[in-house]
This record gives C-alpha cells, sequence and structure tokens, in this order.
C-alpha cells in the first residue's frame, strides 16, 4: 500500500505477520524462547543486540506489536513496551541518565513518579528540580549544565494543570536536553507530544489503553537511539510485558479512537451540568474556557480528555460524604476505564499528609476526581448530583 495510513486505521491495521494459519486476529504468543535450526543461526541472533526471537526477556511477537502500534499512534520513530506505566518512566530515567546528571522536573506529576525521583534518582547520584507547571519562566532559570533531562505530565494528575509541550520543547532543543512527556492523561489520539519537539512519550497502558480495568502495561515512544538505550536496559534488568497482557493492549487499541471520544464527549457532558453546581467550589474541564490554561488546552490537544476535577464545599468530610453517596460510579484508585470511577485523594492516597504537605501538591480538602467512563452520560451526572445532594 502506498498510501500512509492514518493513525486511527494504523491502530486497528497495523499487526504482526500473519502464520501459515492465515488468522484474521493476531495470535498470542505465550512462549518463553524461541528456536533456532542451528548453531549458527542462534549465533548470529544472539550477536545482534537488535530485537530478535531469543527469550521473551528480550522480545515477543506479542508485546512487539503492540509497541509498534504505540509508535506508529504517536508518530514515533520506535517504540517499546514494558510490564507498567512505573517500568516505562523507571527504565526510561535508568537508561537515559547516570550519576551526576541533573532532571529537571515538572512539580505535578504521579505519585509513583515523584517517589521514584526523590527516593531511587538521589540514591544513584542523579540530582532533580522540581519546577511548576504554570510558570515555565522557573524552568529555563533550574537548568544547569549538568542538566539531562526535562520531564512532565500534561494534563496532570489529578489537578488537570496543563503545561505549554511547544514551549518546553523550544527550551528542551535550546539546551540540548532529553525531552520526555508522560502523556497518559491524553493518549496518542488527544495528543501527540513528539509534534512539540518531545523525544519520548511514556504511557501507562493500564488506564486508557486498556480501557477496562484488566492488565498493566507501559509503553515508551520515541527517538530511535533512545529507545534503542531503554531496550537494552529492560532486556537485561527484566520488567517485561506479558505476552498475554500485550494482546489485550494490542487489541485495545483498536478501539481506543471510539472510546476515546466517547469519554471525551461525556466528559464534557459532566462538567458542563456540574460546573455551577451549588454544591461546588470550582470544577476544572480542560475544555471548558472556565479552566486557566484553556488557550493551551486548545492548542495542543484534540478534545479534554476523561477526566473532571472538582472541590466539594464543606471539605474533608464533605468528600468522604460524597464518596459514600454513590451509587452507581466505582471507588477504586484507577482510571481510564469503561466505567466511572471517583476517588477523594485527600481522604486516599494522600490521607498520611498534612494538610498543609497536601496542599503544596495541589490536594485540596474537597478535591473529587471523576474518571468518566462509557455509560449513558445522563446515568453518570445524576448519580453524582443525588451524591451531591447528601454530602
Ligand atoms: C497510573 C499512572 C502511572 C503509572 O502507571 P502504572 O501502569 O500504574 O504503573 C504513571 N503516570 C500516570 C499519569 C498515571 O496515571
Amino acid at each position: 500500500m502506498t498510501k500512509k495510513l492514518h493513525p486511527q486505521t494504523q491502530a486497528i491495521r497495523a499487526r504482526m505477520p500473519e502464520t501459515y494459519q492465515k488468522e484474521h486476529s493476531s495470535p498470542m504468543y505465550l512462549t518463553s524462547s524461541f528456536v533456532f535450526d542451528d548453531a549458527e543461526s542462534m549465533r548470529a541472533a544472539f550477536a545482534d543486540e537488535n530485537n530478535d526471537n531469543i527469550y521473551s526477556r528480550y522480545s515477543n511477537p506479542s508485546v512487539d506489536e503492540f509497541a509498534n502500534k504505540v509508535a506508529l499512534l504517536e508518530k514515533a520513530e520506535a517504540g517499546f513496551a514494558v510490564a507498567s506505566g512505573m517500568a516505562a518512566v523507571f527504565s526510561s530515567f535508568m537508561a537515559l541518565m547516570k550519576t551526576g546528571d541533573h532532571l529537571l522536573c515538572c512539580r505535578s506529576i504521579f505519585g509513583g513518579t515523584v517517589t521514584v525521583v526523590t527516593k531511587f534518582l538521589d540514591k544513584f547520584g542523579i540530582e532533580y528540580t522540581f519546577v511548576p507547571a504554570d510558570d515555565l519562566s522557573v524552568w529555563e532559570k533550574e537548568i544547569k549544565p549538568n542538566t539531562k533531562m526535562v520531564y512532565l505530565e500534561t494534563p496532570t494528575n489529578p489537578q488537570l494543570e496543563l503545561v505549554d509541550l511547544e514551549e518546553v520543547g523550544k527550551l528542551a532543543k535550546k539546551h540540548n536536553l532529553i525531552y520526555a512527556v508522560d502523556n497518559c492523561f491524553a493518549t496518542p489520539f488527544l495528543q501527540t507530544p513528539i509534534d512539540f519537539g518531545a523525544d519520548l512519550s511514556i504511557h501507562s497502558a493500564t488506564k486508557w489503553m486498556d480501557g477496562q480495568g484488566r492488565v498493566l502495561g507501559g509503553a515508551i515512544a520515541g527517538r530511535k537511539d533512545l529507545i534503542h538505550e531503554i531496550y537494552l536496559f529492560c532486556r537485561n534488568s527484566g520488567p517485561t510485558l506479558s505476552a498475554f497482557n500485550a494482546w489485550v493492549l494490542s487489541k485495545s487499541l483498536e478501539t481506543l479512537d471510539v472510546r476515546i471520544q466517547r469519554h471525551c464527549e461525556n466528559a464534557l457532558k459532566v462538567a458542563t451540568a456540574l460546573e455551577n453546581h451549588p454544591k461546588i467550589e470550582w470544577l476544572k474541564y480542560p475544555f471548558l474556557p472556565s479552566h486557566p490554561q484553556y488557550e493551551i488546552a486548545k492548542k495542543q490537544m484534540k478534545a479534554g480528555g476523561g477526566i473532571v476535577c472538582f472541590e466539594i464545599k464543606g471539605g474533608v468530610e464533605a468528600g468522604r460524604k460524597f464518596m459514600d453517596a454513590l451509587e452507581l460510579l466505582s471507588l477504586t484508585p484507577n482510571l481510564g476505564d469503561s466505567r466511572s470511577i471517583a476517588s477523594h485523594p485527600a481522604s486516599t492516597t494522600h490521607s498520611k499528609l498534612s494538610e498543609e504537605d497536601r496542599l503544596k501538591v495541589g490536594i485540596t480538602p474537597g478535591l473529587i476526581r471523576i474518571s468518566v467512563g462509557l455509560e449513558y452520560a445522563d446515568d453518570v451526572i445524576d448519580d453524582i448530583k443525588q451524591a451531591l445532594e447528601r454530602s
């Protein structure tokens, strides 16, 4: 085929070569290793550092199919898949930085990533500086001669802050930094960081990519030379994605475009219906004009994503009551599922912090995060409204 296919088509049609069985749907390769015809072909496979089928810690056709699709969707030169989003983040850091390097890191990032940066990078002598999502003027001032990488997430979890991908791209280029973006919240169908100069787009595939809360997975797409370094790190250190999970995730990518459209439609309906609710102090959604960074959202995203967050009046107590009053929405520490999910960080993920420390990371007492699912939107809205009445 000569015409370049659109990402929507590639998510459905890109696949491993079919086998002699002529199967229509890609098979799952549950095998730990691969056999060789003779000593010479085995020698050649081991001599080649590239992705040959030798042993499934190195490479596996089901895992490669998923990783290659993510690379196509991200418009990246290469892709690699690992066991979880955190494995993707951690292996990117470990493969590309060394003792004495410095990481410029946006302050509003996933909790697990904060821990990796502050507890583990530190342990290996990699320095870091946290910078605020909403003030890029600080970022350039914090760049040092040993700064190796700039890392951010947009939209952020759970506050839905946005970072201007294009502006950070210019900064990274000027100072010759590796530019890595956690693109989990947007997915490649809403935002492709590589178009704005990013070198790596990192994913927790556990969320929207799987989309039904079934399996964990992670992926990294980006510059070929960097992906190769990450591959070599993973092939030897072992954060391998299971073939089963990869098979599930590759199938999931076939429906990601239609799912994400519905997630976004539903989330916009939820946000619009609740924005002026008397029990709500403020509400944030990237594609509502009231979002403080609406212009950035419009510039770099195709739609606002599936997450809505708001501050319920009445603080921690009201937040807990709201959670207890929900009848349809699930109370579970996940997001990006077909089923709508509510979470109240102040009484759960961040309950061990003091109120002062919570505020420092943007966790206000009544903050509620809704991951809007694929249900009929009015049912989700009705459940949230009745729970607000009772909280
Ligand atoms: C969940 C999440 C991660 C971690 O992914 P896991 O698959 O749970 O390891 C990283 N970044 C963001 C933005 C996430 O939401």
